[in-house]
């Protein structure tokens, strides 16, 4: 709770936490500083990174009349690859939007998943099919044509985890050193079943072989996603994210005085060492002062942050962060001289040589601009890509041709006419086995500064996106909190199990209450 000795509320308070946040040349303004204090102007906030977390907090703050400054490393807030999905779970992101007045997605997507061999899965539309009990709807609808029943079977006893998974701190640290290939195995999945599905999906959701996730992040995404029928459905932005979402959301922002400030880089802090609450951020030549402190980067952004930060340096927490693994991403974006039959707009692919999951999108049925094209856009993103980083542009393509030629043979005969290649090193985060305890919190131990982000621990539920925006709501009720003024933002909770499913929890939480009362309890591994 804020209280009378919080940093920014002190009576005495240097260096003036109320005052504005300036631009200057940094050593000017340090000499200006504690000369100011306007005790009737609004609070400062400042908010770093301008992805899905760091608007969701400068929209809260905003809204609740604090004085706003969104810093962003780019030209362009935008999310950097274009087609990514919206997942029926992602309540909050779909009220935001209703609330924009946008009509920006798709209709609901079908999915294939094509391995070496061919195509391997279907996946229709499940709110469009009977409702089953959950999960079995996300069993029996996806079309099979190679899988045999009985290796699709044998992942019926991985419900037991998915249920025992409740998201708590317990169990992240109990499932978190164990890797997703040893959950699989100890819960009797066939082999089949483990290379040519569970292997990659949990690549396509967690952007690492199995083998490299802990089992704690694939239980998350696997309940996330499978807890409902219908969770597994998703939409498409009919063209990029950053045109049709973030301008009109920013605009917004900016007619209710956010001040954007474009190509602005955080490198360091500054500390109030009486006060033990970070006073400024520098970005570079300037200093931006404010009373609390959101940041909303990515694992890698942060840790080239720490890494030349002696503030942050001082603090465990942040030292934690360097420990974390991120891995590389590669997006092509290809033009082709003719038309190519894409059976579906979304496509999981995965080589078993190499056991890396891609995925590929048909952009014709998906973005508004190339729907009457007469010949094929797409869009393939490669994770894991340390070993295409180094490649020339032409080479990657080349790549990518030979990959999508394995799914869909009609690539052979197509020409591409134009490329795009994007190189996104240590883009994505890593929840390699042992890593959440080195995961930030949403509150740190400066009391003005808290994180938010796709990345850090948090209770929600939520994955990817959706877990971004409410890690950047939860930051923003942090600040309110901390400063003692506004309205909390209402955060719209992930939907209820169902009654089976909750039955069967309390059940398993019985079961793990007693067993914890065992004297033997504590003696296994
Ligand atoms: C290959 C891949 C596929 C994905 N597919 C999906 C999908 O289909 N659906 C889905 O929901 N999610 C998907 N995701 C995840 C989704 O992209 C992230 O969850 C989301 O973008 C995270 O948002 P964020 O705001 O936490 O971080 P980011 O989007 O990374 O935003 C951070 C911002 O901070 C800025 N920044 C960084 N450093 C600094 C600095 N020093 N100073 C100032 N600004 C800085 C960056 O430029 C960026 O704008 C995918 C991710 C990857 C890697």
């Amino acid at each position: 709770m804020w209280t009378s000795t919080s940093c920014g509320t002190r009576a005495t308070g240097f260096p003036a936490p109320s005052s504005a946040i300036r631009r200057r040349p940094r050593r000017i303004f340090r000499a200006e500083v504690s000369l100011s204090h306007e005790a009737t102007q609004p609070k400062k906030v400042v908010v770093v990174g301008a992805g899905w977390a760091g608007l969701a907090s400068a929209h809260h703050l905003i809204n609740q009349g604090f004085d706003v400054t969104l810093l962003h490393d780019g030209s362009e807030p935008t999310e950097e690859v274009t087609s990514r999905g919206f997942w029926y779970p992602y309540r909050n992101i779909f009220s935001l939007v209703d609330g924009l007045g946008t009509k920006p997605f798709t209709k609901w997507i079908k999915a294939s998943y094509f391995s070496p061999e061919g195509l391997e899965v279907n996946f229709p539309v499940f709110q469009d099919q009977p409702k089953l009990p959950a999960p079995l709807g996300a069993l029996a609808y996806p079309q099979f044509p190679r899988l045999p029943l009985v290796d699709r079977l044998t992942s019926l006893p991985l419900i037991a985890a998915v249920i025992d998974f409740d998201n708590t701190d317990t169990v992240w640290r109990k499932y978190d050193t164990m890797t997703a290939r040893e959950l699989f195995k100890q819960y009797g999945c066939s082999q089949r079943l483990y290379q040519e599905v569970l292997q990659p999906a949990v690549q396509a959701s967690l952007f690492a072989p199995a083998e490299q996730s802990s089992a704690a992040a694939t239980l998350g995404v696997l309940y996330y996603y499978l807890s409902h029928q219908q969770n597994f459905d998703f939409v498409f932005c009919r063209g990029e994210v950053g045109v049709k979402i973030f301008t009109p959301w920013i605009e917004s922002l900016e007619s209710k005085g956010l001040k954007l400030l474009k190509n602005s880089t955080l490198t360091d802090m500054n500390l109030n060492e009486d006060m033990g609450c970070i006073s400024q951020i520098v970005c570079g030549g300037y200093v931006y002062e404010a009373d609390a402190f959101v940041l909303a980067l990515g694992a890698s952004s942060l840790q080239s942050i720490i890494q030349s930060s002696h503030v942050l340096q001082s603090r465990q927490e942040f030292l934690n962060v360097l420990k974390l693994s991120t891995s590389d991403v590669v997006y092509v974006k290809l033009w082709f001289d003719k038309k190519v039959n894409i059976p579906n707009a979304a496509n999981v692919c995965c080589d078993f040589d190499d056991s890396i999951a891609w995925t590929f999108y048909d952009l014709n049925s998906v973005y508004d601009e190339y729907k009457d094209e007469t010949s094929t856009v797409l869009e393939a993103e490669f994770p894991c890509a340390s070993d295409l980083l180094p490649l020339k542009d032409e080479q990657i393509v080349a790549v990518a041709i030979a990959k999508l030629t394995k799914c869909i043979q009609e690539f052979e005969d197509a020409k591409v006419v134009q490329h795009k290649v994007i190189r996104r090193p240590k883009s994505a985060i890593q929840f390699s086995p042992g890593s959440y305890r080195y995961m930030i919190r949403g509150a740190t131990s400066f009391p003005n500064l808290f994180m938010a982000g796709d990345w850090i621990v948090n209770r929600h539920g939520s994955w990817s996106k959706e877990k971004a925006y409410v890690t950047g709501l939860e930051a923003a009720n942090r600040v309110v909190d901390y400063l003692g003024e506004g309205e909390f933002a209402k955060i719209i909770s992930v939907e209820e199990d169902e009654a089976h499913i909750e039955a069967l929890r309390s059940l398993n939480r019985r079961a793990n209450e007693l067993f914890t009362q065992l004297p033997i309890s504590e003696f296994f591994l």
